[in-house]
């Protein structure tokens, strides 16, 4: 089927992150007509919002660019191992500008609803303003990370002091000098943003429900030389990130607890792999920390010493030492975030058994201790993978709610489609791999523009994905996720990418834990077998009543491909 009425785009994008910006380029690339709406003012997306103090990439450099563009590759230069925000945000910018692409983006445009019509095969796009573009694809690039778990608290309209929320932090300079602030929250972003706070407020109290293993990032600059050389390996960097399971340019050890028994060859190895920073430690130690119930006690017992030899007060570095097994939560990356407990002006309070409320002059917790502030803030994280698309209100065919459809099942096909919801692309959607996005994504949205390639070339309306193909995915995507140590404890320890973190929300796994290239896999077996999992439309006229063309139906489905990893 053909819609009779003519959409005002090809293609609309929401979102000009990462994810926007590089489905933006690969739309233009097809010669289709394409509008992306964007909410913040700038480019960026998760890198627009989150400009708290100390904000900056956990993965690096290296691996954290747009692979796509061989001439801005040549051109850009991060100046540090983990680019800083600003950094980030300016190297977008420069993407967006070199490809022009900005003056196909509507920034401070909130889109608050896409329908999707059966009888026209167009979608519509409606703005928070109530403005309604349509088009023929649309191409959800919200982010997983983007809408913010608001402050809960009781009190807060009665707290008469500054407060913040490091996902909405203000464009304007926050001044903290002479202040006492408090931080509620330790992920990843807390972590980023308590060294520098330590440096400048006067009194900072961090309040900690669970604590997180933090590995130490060990930043630097990068030099002229290490510029040149990145630039020269970076195509072997970008395979490497391309074909390791969470888009890194790391390379497993080959060790294991199995074939390394000597203690203290153990102990060199974490060594080592503490001393590299960031995610060196649990990609290139011991390769069965995620599968090893004794590799992941040593090395949570490990990163638990680290803490107490960097902590110098014994009970603070007993509330900082996580009891869960590492990877259990996502460990954030910190930059002398241990150290900064052991500044003068650096308070921590266990909240593990307390609830927190406001009152107007700070926090008071239930067990009834009042601690004054001038400033709070809130570095509370995300409802991750669904909470952007299933708050915009998408509707499908006969009118059915994303929303719904995923708090009863969270189905899709790899994280790119959802059955129901023809011509809806996924961008970075709930269950792509858990890992480094600049990789992921690359490889996502190349797929979805071969498969709009192929739906141009051969005149196809529509693109729906078969429930079969969905089912083998879901079991396939548990199953990975089961053969993870982490599978019980992290739905225990509140862990985001389960969906933990937000109360009420149901538990599913929200990403795929069975590496980047065997979803890669399972998005190839499509484009090789012509999309035989895929149910795709002719126009109006040409194709048969209440059956829908198979484009190859000899070929090997996704089921196969399970069968025979
Ligand atoms: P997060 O990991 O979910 O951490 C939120 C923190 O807020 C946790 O410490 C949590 O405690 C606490 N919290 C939430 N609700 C609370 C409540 N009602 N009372 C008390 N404490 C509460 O969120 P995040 O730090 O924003 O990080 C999320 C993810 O974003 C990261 O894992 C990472 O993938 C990404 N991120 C990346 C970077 C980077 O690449 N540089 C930087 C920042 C974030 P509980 O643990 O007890 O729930």
């Amino acid at each position: 089927m053909r819609s009779s009425k003519k959409a005002d785009y090809d293609a609309i994008v929401v979102g000009a992150g990462f994810s926007g910006i590089r489905s933006l380029w690969e739309l233009g690339q097809l010669g289709l007509t394409a509008k992306c709406f964007e909410a913040g003012s700038d480019v960026g997306g998760a890198w627009y919002w989150n400009r708290y103090p100390g904000a900056r990439t956990d993965s690096e450099a290296w691996v954290y660019a747009m692979n796509f563009i061989p001439e801005l590759k040549d051109e850009w230069n991060y100046s540090e191992r983990y680019p800083s925000q600003q950094e980030v945000q300016r190297y977008l910018s420069k993407v967006v500008d070199h490809f022009h692409l900005r003056e196909n983006i509507e920034f401070d445009t909130r889109i608050r609803a896409a329908h999707y019509s059966d009888s026209e095969n167009i979608w519509t796009i409606t703005t928070a303003a109530g403005l309604s573009t349509t088009c023929r694809y649309f191409l959800a690039a919200s982010g997983p990370l983007s809408v913010t778990k608001a402050p809960p608290f009781a009190g807060l309209e009665s707290y008469t002091g500054e407060w913040y929320q490091t996902s909405i932090w203000p464009t304007r300079q926050v001044d903290f000098r002479g202040k006492r602030v408090a931080i509620v929250g330790t992920g990843a972003t807390g972590v980023q943003i308590i060294p520098k706070l330590a440096h400048v407020a006067k009194e900072l109290t961090v309040f900690q429900r669970t604590p997180n293993y933090v590995l130490p990032g060990r930043n630097y600059a990068i030099d002229e030389d290490h510029a040149t050389e990145i630039k020269q390996n970076y195509d072997a960097t970008w395979n490497r990130a391309s074909t390791h399971p969470f888009g890194l340019a790391m390379t497993a050890s080959g060790k294991t607890v199995e074939n390394v028994t000597d203690a203290r060859k153990i102990k060199q190895i974490l060594d080592a792999g503490w001393e590299s920073g960031g995610f060196h430690f649990q990609f290139e130690t011991l390769d069965d920390l995620f599968t090893n119930q004794e590799s992941n006690d040593i090395a949570s017992e490990y990163l638990r010493q680290k803490i107490h030899a960097v902590v110098q007060d014994p009970n603070t570095a007993k509330i900082l030492s996580p009891k869960y097994p590492f990877l259990s939560k996502r460990p954030p990356c910190g930059h002398f975030y241990y150290e900064a407990y052991n500044r003068p002006n650096v308070k921590l309070v266990d909240i593990s058994r307390d609830d927190i409320a406001l009152y107007e002059k700070g926090i008071r917790t239930s067990s009834g201790v009042e601690y004054e502030f001038d400033v709070i803030i809130f570095a509370l994280g995300f409802d991750a993978g669904t909470g952007a698309l299933s708050e915009m209100d998408v509707k499908g065919c006969q009118g059915n709610s994303l929303g719904d459809h995923w708090a009863k099942r969270l189905e899709t096909f790899a994280g790119v489609l959802v059955p129901g919801f023809p011509n809806m692309f996924l961008v970075c959607g709930p269950h792509v791999p858990f890992g480094n996005m600049p990789v992921v994504l690359e490889i996502g949205v190349s797929w979805i523009g071969k498969t709009l390639r192929h739906m141009e070339k051969n005149k196809l309306t529509k693109i729906d994905v078969s429930q079969t193909a969905v089912d083998a995915w879901s079991s396939h995507l548990d199953e990975a996720f089961r053969a993870t140590l982490f599978a019980e404890s992290a739905k225990a320890s509140g862990a985001w990418f389960v969906g933990a973190n937000i109360p009420g929300k149901a538990a599913n796994v929200l990403f795929y834990f069975g590496g980047v290239p065997t979803w890669n896999a399972w998005l190839e077996n499509e484009t090789r077998t012509a999309w035989a999992n895929m149910i795709f439309s002719l126009p109006k006229g040409t194709e048969k009543v209440g059956e829908y063309p198979k484009i190859n139906s000899q070929s090997q489905t996704a089921t196969d491909i399970i069968s025979s990893a």
